[in-house]
């Protein structure tokens, strides 16, 4: 009898083990599937913010919130793949670099994410104490976020020691955002850039854009394999960058004429390539 229990319960265990293995098998396909979809979601957004004007993406994103949560997710999964984060690089160079270090300095993050940099100083007792980073995207993922879009910002003239754009020149006006960060710089101040190295059709190029504008490069560090960093320093007033766009000035910024560039758009998609996914 016990015997007969026991056949009969090792038959149970072996159906529901069956039942759970199936249940178990479709619970992880279903997973799998809804991973696969939002990294599809993510590499769409992400095409779609390199494509557009900030202020059309500001909208889209006013009122789908959510998506922008799915979108940092994905981009979180994919920097982790990457041997080094750019946040990581910057706060490094602002906590050891001796242009920044023991120096009280008011620092703009300027299309931040998840706002990691200002985290990062603000729990650190004494880099809290110099460095104040303030933080800005166009949607505020943590309640320090300011939301806004970064080629209008609501900051003085000349008010930052710091400005970063850590992977963050998406819109087609991309260049607005710089003029922007000019702006908001003091004279001597730095501008500290981590950009995508497949973006760049030559480094150069760029790196003559922001000098043009009247800074001076301090470091161009091509050293990861995904994206490269730079430090400006502003040493002009004036932004000398929304002069005319003549032949000469496009010759000065990418060593050759091109008659089909006429406006300061276009330029700017020559020199900064959206970052787009190859169609799986
Ligand atoms: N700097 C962070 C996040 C990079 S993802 C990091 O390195 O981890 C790029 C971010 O730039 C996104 O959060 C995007 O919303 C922001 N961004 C792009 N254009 C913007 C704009 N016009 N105004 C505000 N944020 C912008």
């Amino acid at each position: 009898m016990f015997g007969k229990v026991k056949g009969n319960r090792s038959g149970n265990q072996q159906s529901i083990s069956k039942k759970n293995k199936k249940e178990l098998k479709a619970q992880r396909k279903w997973e799998q599937d809804e991973e696969r979809i939002k990294g599809s979601k993510f590499r769409l957004l992400n095409e779609y913010m390199y494509t557009v004007n900030s202020e059309e993406a500001q909208k889209h994103f006013k009122k789908n919130p959510e998506e922008f949560k799915i979108y940092h997710t994905g981009y979180a999964q994919q920097i982790e793949k990457w041997p080094e984060s750019p946040v990581g690089n910057i706060i490094k160079l602002l906590t050891e670099s001796e242009q920044f270090s023991n120096k009280k300095l008011v620092v703009c993050d300027l299309g931040c994410g998840q706002g990691e940099i200002q985290e990062h100083f603000q729990n650190d007792k004494r880099l809290s104490k110099l460095i104040t980073v303030k933080s800005f995207d166009l949607v505020a993922i943590k309640p320090y976020i300011i939301e806004t879009d970064i080629s209008n910002l609501p900051l003085d003239d000349c008010s930052c020691d710091v400005a970063i754009f850590s992977l963050s020149l998406m819109g087609i006006n991309y260049l607005d955002y710089l003029g922007e960060a000019f702006r908001v710089l003091k004279k001597n101040g730095h501008l500290i850039i981590a950009e995508v190295k497949s973006r760049m059709n030559t480094i150069d190029n760029f790196v003559n854009l922001v000098t043009g504008m009247g800074m001076k490069i301090l470091k161009r560090d091509e050293h990861n394999s995904h994206f490269v960093l730079f430090v400006f320093e502003k040493v002009m007033d004036v932004c000398q960058f929304n002069g005319p766009l003549n032949q000469k000035r496009v010759y000065q910024i990418l060593g050759q004429k091109d008659p089909n560039l006429k406006d300061w758009q276009s330029l700017g998609q020559q020199i900064l390539q959206p970052c787009v996914y190859k169609k799986r």
